[in-house]
């Protein structure tokens, strides 16, 4: 069984001496920031460019460079994209970790994949909200807080679960729920859920999509269908809400009884050898190691997939179904 952490199995009084450096005001930054400070703890910010700097300004918070911040802050937030952050460290931050110091993580990638080795007395700590940055502030407004994923790399001080956990709380994500977990483990579970699931959907939906208006279907009556009405979005949240399967019961016996006749039909017995491959690559690292490269080339790869996927006829499509239909 899964350890889940509650509020109160954090003592928040352990933020009470200690500064909280957010690095980045971006989508995580700015809800972290937001949340931890209204929380009670002395937060500051450290950015590299004057956007950053500007936006976390007019909220309220004292800014400084990266290097500053690192220098300062007793637990370091690294919260910029996960490409940029292997250099900033290098170059910004190892130079200030000194004993005691946490650094903090929102995601597992680079230290899971080694591209990030603070020094021994450091303690690694992940808070990852299973959340974009406005739901992690608008649930934490509305006294709600969502589920993250919790774990320590490398205990350095020999108290980083308690400071995870006095983290966590901060941030509102034991009002709901953190899970125990790893490094290893959310890395990839999140990079399983962006290399199989989300794109065998994307695929079918556009599949789908492509099929039917060949088939003489209108194709504004197909987006409504596939998921611009937001039902689709609708029983995803009822999924979460009330389970699986025990949202059918929201649907007409008729498509119950269409859903769990073509369960098996629907996609062939082979999707699991691709599960395996997605997985395989993920665990292996050779993923990590192609998207490296990807990097290290300017992006050909992924800047070409993004503007055919951007060039499908469907998007002009969706614009006039959002214009038509409000
Ligand atoms: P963002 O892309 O929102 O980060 C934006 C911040 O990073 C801004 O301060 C921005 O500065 C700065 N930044 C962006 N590019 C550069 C660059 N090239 N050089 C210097 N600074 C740069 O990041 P996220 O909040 O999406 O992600 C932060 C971490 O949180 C990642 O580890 C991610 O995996 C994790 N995470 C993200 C989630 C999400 O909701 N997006 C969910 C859970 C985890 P400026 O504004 O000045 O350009």
């Amino acid at each position: 069984m899964a350890k889940i952490y509650y509020d109160a199995d954090a003592d928040p009084s352990l933020l009470r001496d200690r500064t909280v450096a957010i690095i980045g005001y971006g989508n995580q930054g700015q809800a972290q920031a937001l949340n931890l400070r209204d929380s009670g703890a002395k937060v500051i910010v450290g950015g590299l460019r004057d956007a950053t700097l500007e936006r976390a300004t007019s909220d309220g918070f004292e800014t400084m460079s990266v290097s500053e911040a690192a220098k300062v802050g007793d637990i370091i937030c690294l919260l910029i994209p996960d490409e940029v952050q292997q250099k900033v460290y290098r170059d910004e931050i190892l130079p200030h970790l000194t004993p005691g110091k946490a650094l903090d993580f929102a995601h597992g990638y680079n230290v899971h994949y080694g591209f990030i080795a603070p020094p021994r007395e450091i303690d690694v700590i992940m808070v990852a909200p299973r959340m974009i940055g406005v739901g992690v502030r608008s649930a934490y407004l509305a006294g709600k807080g969502v589920p993250a994923f919790v774990a320590v790399h490398q205990d350095g001080s020999g108290n980083a679960w308690p400071k995870t956990l006095a983290f966590a709380q901060a941030m509102g994500c034991t009002r709901s729920g953190a899970i125990e977990s790893t490094f290893a483990e959310e890395t990839e579970l999140d990079h399983f859920t962006e290399h199989f699931v989300s794109p065998a959907m994307f695929r079918i939906l556009v599949g789908s999509y492509d099929f039917l208006t060949a088939n003489g279907y209108q194709p504004e009556a197909v987006l409504m269908e596939l998921w611009a009405s937001k039902e689709a979005a609708e029983v995803l949240e009822q999924m979460a809400e009330v389970g699986i399967f025990q949202q059918m019961a929201l649907h007409s016996p008729t498509s119950q009884y269409g859903t769990l006749t073509h369960m098996e039909s629907s996609l062939p017995a082979e999707v699991e050898d691709c599960m395996e491959a997605a997985l395989a690559e993920i665990k292996d690292g050779s993923f990590a190691q192609e998207w490296e490269l990807e990097q290290a080339a300017g992006y050909p790869v992924y800047t070409r997939l993004k503007q055919e996927a951007l060039s499908h006829p469907v998007n002009g499509v969706e614009r006039t179904v959002r214009e038509l239909l409000g």
